[in-house]
């Protein structure tokens, strides 16, 4: 099926409309029109090859919702017309241990990404949801909760799962105190999730004109962690630190605020980072941890848990003409709080 889109063809080169063939339909394959595609960082991160490991050309775009289109003969979970989204994987084993646990994400041979992937069967290059048509297999397609705002839905596919997913496994709760470092797209859907659960909500942000919306999404407390005396008094506090920065950055400011077995877990930063002191971690027994996405039975609870908390993303409809401007204004932390694109626009291209 030829399918338009649009690609990054070399890591400097900006977004273009490319026309490309989708792979053949097997008989689990879900195949859905896509009607909105959020943009995460990491779509930004793979166009530009920050991580070393871009295939060319890149069609980005893993926060996809749409409607069904076509179902293969052994389809049982879903029927033409019905919303549907993909996350950031569209296949794994299936078979490891932990495939085994629902924990795809950490599958041992790799789980496949929805772009800048292969497929497990004929090999094909994965492209992903800033086009018009998207496939996969069943098992890995989401049912979106009736009558959930649809652009503002497609950012909880990675935007959501990314910080629902390590909130869940910290038992966070009622007693819980969480800290959010950074507040863009996954950080904003951390303090709402995190404020959901019950817990005691603060941002670490370097920005101070961001404090009134932090507080409207479910911050109870806002520190600017560049101020030294903000930071000594929070110390000894926060049961988890989900850290969503993208770039190097230092974390030792952070770990002294961490309490007794506190943890701060990476979901931002994929690279090395700066050095840190081990003192506040072994004189807290505290914790540096790191997190991926989440399982797919996972996302399922957390796209439902939205639904009846009546939680989407606060998001800024774009153009997919308009993709290059976003990911320089993305760089520049200037985005309130997820750019997602109207598909709609597609035709136009
Ligand atoms: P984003 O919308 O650009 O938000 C990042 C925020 O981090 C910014 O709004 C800013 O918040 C802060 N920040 C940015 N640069 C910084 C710097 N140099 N030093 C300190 N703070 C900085 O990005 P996103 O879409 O939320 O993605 C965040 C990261 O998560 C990306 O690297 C992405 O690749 C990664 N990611 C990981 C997973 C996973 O599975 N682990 C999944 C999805 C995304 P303030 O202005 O408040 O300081
Ligand atoms: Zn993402
Ligand atoms: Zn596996």
């Amino acid at each position: 099926m030829k399918v338009l889109g649009y690609a990054a063809q070399t890591p400097s080169a900006p977004l273009a409309p490319f026309l490309f063939d989708r792979r053949a339909p097997r008989p689990d394959d879900v195949t859905i029109e896509i009607l909105y595609c959020g943009v995460c960082h990491s779509d930004l991160h793979q166009a530009r090859n920050d991580w070393g490991f871009s295939e060319y050309p890149i069609v980005p775009g893993h926060e996809i919702v749409g409607r069904v289109i076509a179902v293969g003969d052994s389809v049982t979970k879903f029927k033409p017309g019905d919303l549907a989204a993909i996350g950031c994987m569209v296949d794994s084993c299936r078979v490891c241990a932990p495939c085994n646990e629902g924990l795809e994400q950490y599958c041992e041979e790799g789980n496949i990404q929805t772009y800048n992937g292969r497929d497990r069967h004929d090999h094909t290059q994965t492209f992903g949801g800033y086009s018009q048509v998207i496939l996969a297999s069943q098992d890995f397609v989401l049912h979106l909760p009736e009558n959930m705002d649809l652009k503002g839905a497609a950012p909880l596919l990675c935007a959501g799962i990314t910080t629902w997913s390590p909130l869940r496994h910290w038992k966070i709760g009622a007693e819980s105190k969480v800290a959010v470092i950074g507040l863009g797209g996954l950080g904003h859907m951390a303090l709402k999730l995190a404020h959901a659960l019950g817990a005691e909500v603060t941002l670490f942000t370097r920005s101070p004109g961001k404090e009134a919306d932090a507080r409207r999404l479910g911050a109870h407390n806002v520190v600017l962690s560049t101020d030294s005396a903000q930071m000594q008094s929070v110390h000894n506090q926060f049961d988890l630190i989900i850290d969503t920065v993208p770039y190097e950055h230092d974390i030792n400011p952070y770990l002294p605020t961490l309490t007794l077995d506190g943890t701060l877990v990476f979901v931002g930063l994929l690279g090395d980072s700066p050095t840190f002191n081990t003192m506040p971690m072994i004189t807290g027994r505290r914790s540096i941890a790191g997190s991926c996405i989440g399982g797919i039975a996972e996302t399922q609870e957390m796209l439902d848990f939205c639904g009846q908390h009546g939680i989407v993303s606060d998001v800024e409809v774009i153009k997919i003409q308009d993709i290059n401007a976003a990911y320089e204004r993305l760089l520049k932390s200037d985005v309130k709080y997820r750019f997602v694109i109207d598909m709609a626009s597609l035709s136009a291209a």
